[in-house]
């Protein structure tokens, strides 16, 4: 069998994966990337990037080359019952980096992987299959690839291999893992973009207990999220997919005849089962867990590939001194575990706050988004956390040069 040696052997070749290859690779260190499917095509894969992932990807060198792909966004906007609620501006807050951006998937991988080459050897395709255990330690994977099977020693392993990570399972970490559903999956599909909707807005619509998102995506197209109750789809399927258009309609009467004509059947849709994952440690001695492996979180504010990319950074500067550190794996995870239980608690009580549909729970939802609206300051201080964690502000006198912005 073939047996390749690398410092360290990352599976899976999303954003995770991919970004901590390239961190490695600019601290001096050699990987060996694995990525079960060929070709990056993730047509309903992330796309919200926040200022935070712009920040890093400028971090990793990358992002005058994405800059150029990227489409920015200057505000979020919130209807409830028809009205508008909420507007936040992206541009009101004290930071360097200030929008998120629209960034499709194929490009931010490919890019991640062309800035690694020479350190990092992506294998694609090539599934992890097994862990190779020595002296109760984790070192290396057995990979399956169209010519044979692989064995990649390391000194470390790390799955960066999403929410149904396989590392994890094999390295133990699934038990004490704890995954909850929330009340709601959501069917993901795209439409044309609507004539006089700002294509620099992200959209939340909601009617009683009903909501949807609204993306503006880089292929000029809007992305929507529709929620539907949780196993809501079989019911939905059998009432046919004129009832998706018209739950839709309910939500955006100017997107109905673009539903008529584009959503003919079900394979124009994509379902995302929605759940969180905690996983109540993430490594053992030669293994280490990032992004969705480590936390599934869910698609609420754009928060995944933030954490995929800030956790791959954390990573690689502890894992670069020396990759068979068993204390640089739990250095890791305390320093990443708070940022992402704050966000996971953001979203949930984000999520509650979209599905009260019981009287007074409609009125008191407005309520709160109406006095965040009125109140800047206040406005500021709840979406930090969402879009700038652990960001430092920049003094309001700065000069603007320093106010960097996507185009
Ligand atoms: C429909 C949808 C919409 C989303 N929208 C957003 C959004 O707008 N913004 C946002 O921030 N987040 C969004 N998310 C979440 C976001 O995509 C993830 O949080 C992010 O991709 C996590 O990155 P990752 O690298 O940890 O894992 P992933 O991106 O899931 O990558 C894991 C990779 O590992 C590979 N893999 C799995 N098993 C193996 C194996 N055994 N061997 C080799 N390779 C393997 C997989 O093929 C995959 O490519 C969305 C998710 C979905 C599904």
């Amino acid at each position: 069998m073939t047996v390749i040696r690398t410092d360290v052997c990352v599976v899976g070749g999303g954003p995770g994966g991919r970004a901590l290859a390239l961190a490695l690779a600019r601290l001096g260190r050699e990987s060996v990337l694995l990525e079960q499917r060929h070709g990056a095509a993730r047509s309903f894969y992330g796309e919200s990037v926040s200022p935070q992932g712009v920040r890093i990807l400028d971090s990793l060198g990358v992002w005058d080359e994405l800059a150029g792909r990227a489409h920015r966004v200057d505000r979020l906007e919130i209807a409830d019952g028809g009205r508008r609620v909420l507007d936040v501006r992206f541009a009101d807050f004290p930071y360097t980096w200030r929008h998120p951006v629209e960034l499709a998937q194929p490009a931010l991988l490919a890019e991640l992987s062309a800035a690694a080459l020479g350190a990092c050897r992506v294998l694609e395709p090539a599934a992890a299959v097994g862990l190779i255990e020595e002296r109760g330690r984790v070192a290396g994977v057995r990979a399956r690839t169209p010519e044979g099977e692989l064995e990649i020693r390391a000194a470390v392993t790390v799955g960066a291999d999403g929410r149904f990570s396989q590392v994890r399972r094999m390295a133990g970490l699934e038990d004490g893992a704890r995954r909850t559903p929330l009340e709601r999956d959501v069917i993901w599909l795209k439409l044309p973009f609507p004539a006089g909707w700002d294509r620099r807005a992200y959209r939340i619509r909601i009617a009683g207990a009903s909501h949807a998102l609204f993306l503006p995506g880089t292929d000029g197209r809007v992305r929507v999220g529709l929620n539907i109750p949780k196993g809501g789809l079989r019911q939905l399927r059998a009432d046919g997919v004129g009832r998706l258009r018209a739950q839709l309609a309910a939500l955006a009467p100017e997107l109905h005849p673009a539903a008529e004509e584009h959503i003919r059947s079900w394979s124009d849709t994509v379902l995302l089962d929605i759940f969180t994952t905690e996983v109540a440690r993430w490594s053992v001695p030669g293994a280490v867990l990032l992004g969705d492996a480590a936390h599934t979180l869910t698609p609420v504010l754009g928060q995944g590939i933030n954490h995929a990319l800030a956790d791959a950074v954390a990573l690689a500067g502890l894992l670069a001194p020396d990759p068979a550190s068993d204390a640089a794996p739990r250095a890791f995870e305390c320093s990443r575990r708070a940022p992402v239980t704050r966000s996971r608690a953001l979203q949930l009580r984000q999520e509650r706050l979209f599905t009260l549909a019981v009287p007074p729970g409609p009125t008191l939802r407005r309520t709160v988004y109406r006095t965040l609206n009125a109140l800047p300051a206040l406005r500021r201080r709840v979406f930090a956390p969402v879009y700038f964690p652990g960001e430092r502000p920049v003094p309001a006198d700065a000069p603007r040069d320093l106010v960097r912005s996507a185009s």
